[in-house]
């Protein structure tokens, strides 16, 4: 959660005057400025670059903003490779980082001129039978056993994301001799992930690797892929991470592995959930209040908006709009309308007392929030809206009708639009 919301009840009355509850709105200069200080963490770095992570959040608008800011795209489907494409980001500024990926993927990003991040080493000839051997290839690694100077951080014998070191060394040699020019690595090794230490250790992991098969095969490794795993601070007592210490902490590891060993990378970075996460949020309105074994107050989202609590038993922080002084002494349940019993924003928690018509801001919401929409009991998916420093917001993606729900279905469209129509 962050310190302050960058609106207020106002504001959320004038909004819902255009748009039903509920929505969602992001905050431009939020982003925008996390974004600013990224690249300022790691401007030591010549040719860093953040690749968001597109499933975090699939909007066009929200894309081309993080575009005009310098970021590339990281996608993992053709529908993301569109978005990325429509959203003015092109050519070498989109990788592709798949697995189990389709002929029809590799062909795509080829077209595009996209980075094609190789996630097995017999997806080389997967892709080399769809679209033939690009001069450009990353490949993506996992240690199975993720240790830094400290000791063991983590396993990941049971990911199925990677190579193994030999099969990653084996993957470059073939990929040379098959005519490979440019070599990039990547790995992912956390989620959410609110050490600082995370990165600088990932990095010393990934710079002994660049060293290694600099040493062994004469290849040299131009760019290093970070990936996403930066966590945010869900619950209020979390802290967020400083980008800039952690930006300092793997320089240090370059210098003492690469820079000391007259080698150089380029960083890049596949963030999602660290670049728009806080700054996104999900409005919704109380629709009605009951008690029975517990207290309860429903609101007109559901799960099908917002699936991390119902998911992952996740916790996001709610505010209730013009109530933010007044005392949490109230413990409900904010629960949506599903027929499912895990609809639930939040369980037990302390809320100042609500009335019917009280507008909630469910927080932390901008990252694999709307994106992880579903339509289960015809629930439909709500509107994103994008809010500049001034208040005004613009429609980046307006809500769901009956007649989308319908446009899929084998039925007769006209009839349950008129049907609609007179009932609605
Ligand atoms: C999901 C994902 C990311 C983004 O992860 P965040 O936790 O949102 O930063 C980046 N890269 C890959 C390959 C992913 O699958």
């Amino acid at each position: 959660m962050r310190e302050q919301l960058p609106f207020g009840l106002d504001d959320v009355k004038r909004w819902n005057g255009t748009y039903p509850t509920p929505f969602y709105v992001y905050d431009a200069e939020g982003i925008r400025n996390c974004v600013r200080e990224l690249y300022d963490a790691f401007s030591w770095n010549e040719g860093f670059k953040e690749y968001f992570a597109v499933k975090a959040t699939p909007t066009p608008g929200v894309l081309r903003l993080l575009a005009s800011l310098g970021c590339g795209a990281d996608c993992a489907s053709i529908p993301e490779l569109l978005l990325a494409e429509c959203s003015g980001i092109s050519g070498s500024s989109i990788i592709l980082s798949s697995n189990e990926t389709l002929p029809e993927e590799y062909r795509a990003a080829a077209k595009l001129g996209a980075i094609i991040n190789l996630d097995d080493i017999t997806q080389i000839e997967h892709m080399e039978a769809a679209c033939g051997i690009p001069e450009t290839v990353c490949c993506r690694y996992n240690p199975g056993q993720f240790s830094n100077t400290n000791g063991i951080m983590g396993h990941q014998y049971d990911s199925k994301f990677g190579m193994k070191p030999d099969q990653l060394l084996e993957a470059y040699a073939e990929l040379r001799n098959k005519g490979v020019k440019h070599f990039g690595l990547h790995a992912m090794l956390s989620s959410c992930s609110l050490d600082e230490n995370y990165y600088p250790n990932l990095a010393r992991e990934l710079f002994t690797l660049v060293l290694r098969i600099h040493k062994v095969l004469g290849i040299d490794i131009e760019f290093v892929d970070f990936s996403g795993g930066i966590g945010i601070p869900y619950r209020p007592e979390e802290k967020a991470i400083d980008m800039m210490k952690i930006g300092a902490a793997v320089h240090i590891v370059y210098d003492e592995l690469l820079t000391a060993n007259g080698l150089s990378v380029r960083i890049y970075t596949e963030m999602g959930r660290y670049i728009t996460g806080p700054y996104g949020y999900l409005v919704t309105r109380v629709v009605g209040k009951k008690h029975i074994y517990k207290e309860y107050v429903g609101v007109d989202a559901t799960a099908c908006n917002l699936m991390r609590p119902a998911m992952y038993e996740a916790y996001h922080h709610i505010r209730v709009l013009g109530k933010e002084t007044e005392p949490a002494e109230i413990t409900v349940d904010v629960v949506g309308s599903l027929c499912e019993n895990n609809d639930k924003f939040a369980v037990n928690r302390g809320l100042p007392l609500t009335d019917i018509g009280d507008y909630l801001v469910i927080e932390d919401a901008g990252a694999h929030g709307h994106s992880m929409g579903y339509n289960y009991n015809g629930k439909l998916r709500s509107a994103e809206l994008l809010m500049e420093t001034d208040g005004s917001v613009s429609c980046i993606r307006r809500a769901q009708t009956p007649e989308d729900y319908f446009s899929t279905l084998d039925v007769d469209t006209a009839f349950t639009a008129a049907k609609a129509e007179s009932i609605i």
